[in-house]
């Protein structure tokens, strides 16, 4: 490929060409895929005379035409449309008030997982729950830096949020209860594992959270090599009821968002069989990502699986493709036509600027998966709030400042991806690679995703 401003690759038969600046996804023919390989920014108005020549098995008037087409759409900004502004905007904006928070309202967990990035719930700390007042403290803080924000969002988070089931609902009866005093509308996600799960909590979650997410690895042998009890046993047969039930019951207008969240490993590189079996289940919105792990743990996907993995998508892309099993899968989505509003596309997710992680004793953090790491502590919620440094840090933490992010084709779809996993890598935030496992996967899935939602 000449040029990185733009992307282009072959799929199923089909030839994609991705302009990501302006976000446009052109779906063309051979002849017109292979001729934008020969071409250079700025385009003259006219077929270049050295293309009739590379072409020489097609006519002029086919040449002409199809070089016409991909002038149009060079003129009409779709095509080489370059960064413009992008950089000078990412480097002016500054911290945004605060939207969303992650309430860590247990630092504890009913099981056991293998690959748990949270030290099976405790965080390399003491097991604890966070108290009510704490949550209330959380929610206050939240108000207090949200600004003009009227929409605001807090996700009930652990270890295993179940176990401090008190606490999750005096949080939301507590924001509730103060909603129009406030001017401020609350969404509430919960992260659960499920095991604790009951008709209460379910009616309760149904009526409650707008989103909620159901951890589950997928078949039964997968879910339960690693997916472990207390005791060792595994936990697919005690969790996927109830999580049917729940989503069965989940269609109060505006509360039936949900996703079924899996991990795959190096144990189950066939995962599109879980993501089958989670269909067959009577899921629909599926997530099933990469465990993030060093490469000595056994359980890691490596260099060498990635063959088999960009396999595995592939054979996923099919089967949502040709219908075989209706399954929305999370990351095959993306948004052709409006996308994420600028800011998202240049700074990913958010983390330590509009939105934050809140541990049992009210400390906070940049988000869920810094915590533990001390460097990062950024304040109290009940004593001195955010810290202005950390905060001016993420808000300049954007694809133009991640190494390697600013030439990379994903980059406004990726937004410089996650930044605690640059830090777990690297020992620096803003540090990627576009050639390592999390890179590669990260362009792969979207290539699928690109081409199941081009049209
Ligand atoms: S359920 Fe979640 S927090 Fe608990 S051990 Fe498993 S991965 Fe860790
Ligand atoms: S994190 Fe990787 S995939 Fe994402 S924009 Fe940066 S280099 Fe590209
Ligand atoms: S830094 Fe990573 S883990 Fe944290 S919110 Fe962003 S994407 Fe998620």
């Amino acid at each position: 490929m000449k040029n990185s401003k733009i992307h282009k690759f072959a799929k199923d038969g089909g030839y994609f060409i991705i302009d990501p600046p302006s976000g446009s996804a052109h779906i063309s023919d051979k002849l017109a895929f292979d001729m934008l390989g020969e071409l250079e920014p700025p385009l003259p108005e006219n077929t270049p005379e050295r293309v009739y020549g590379i072409f020489g098995g097609f006519s002029v008037s086919e040449i002409d035409e199809c070089y016409g087409e991909l002038y149009g759409l060079y003129k009409g900004g779709a095509l080489f449309s370059g960064d413009g502004d992008c950089r000078r905007y990412a480097e002016a904006v500054s911290a945004a008030p605060l939207k969303a928070l992650c309430l860590h309202v247990s630092h504890d967990c009913n099981l056991r997982c293998g690959y748990c990035f949270a030290g099976t719930g405790g965080y390399g700390g003491e097991r604890t729950l966070m108290s009510p007042e704490t949550a209330a403290e959380s929610i206050d803080f939240l108000v207090r830096n949200s600004g003009e924000r009227t929409l605001l969002e807090a996700d009930f988070f652990g270890g295993e949020p179940l176990m401090a089931w008190e606490t999750v609902t005096a949080a939301v009866d507590y924001a509730r209860s103060r909603e129009e005093e406030w001017g401020k509308r609350f969404k509430f996600t919960i992260t659960t594992n499920g095991l604790l799960l009951d008709d209460e909590k379910i009616d309760y979650i149904n009526r409650e959270m707008c989103n909620c997410v159901l951890s589950l690895d997928g078949r039964e042998e997968t879910n339960d090599r690693i997916r472990k009890t207390l005791s060792g046993g595994g936990s697919y047969g005690a969790v996927t009821p109830k999580f049917q039930k729940l989503v069965k019951n989940r269609n109060k207008p505006g509360f039936t968002d949900y996703y079924v969240r899996g991990t795959f490993t190096a144990y189950n590189l066939d995962f599109s069989e879980d993501a089958t079996e989670m269909a067959r289940l009577g899921f629909r919105n599926i997530s099933i990502e990469p465990v993030t792990a060093p490469d000595d743990r056994p359980y890691a996907i490596k260099r060498e699986h990635i063959p088999r993995v960009f396999e595995e998508y592939d054979r996923l892309y099919s089967i949502i493709k040709n219908g075989e099993r209706d399954i929305n899968f999370f990351h095959f989505n993306v948004d052709l036509k409006g996308g994420p509003c600028v800011i998202r596309r240049l700074r990913g997710c958010g983390c330590g600027g509009e939105y934050a992680a809140v541990t049992p004793e009210g400390e906070l953090y940049p988000c869920h998966r810094f915590i533990g790491a001390k460097e990062w502590r950024s304040g109290n919620v009940s004593r001195n709030g955010l810290s202005r440094e950390k905060r001016d840090y993420f808000a300049k933490t954007h694809i133009y400042s991640k190494t390697g992010c600013a030439d990379c084709w994903a980059r406004f779809y990726c937004s410089g991806g996650c930044n605690a996993l640059s830090y777990e890598r690297y020992g620096d935030a803003r540090a990627t690679d576009g050639e390592s496992v999390e890179c590669r996967l990260m362009k792969k899935r979207l290539e699928c995703a690109i081409a199941l939602n081009a049209v």
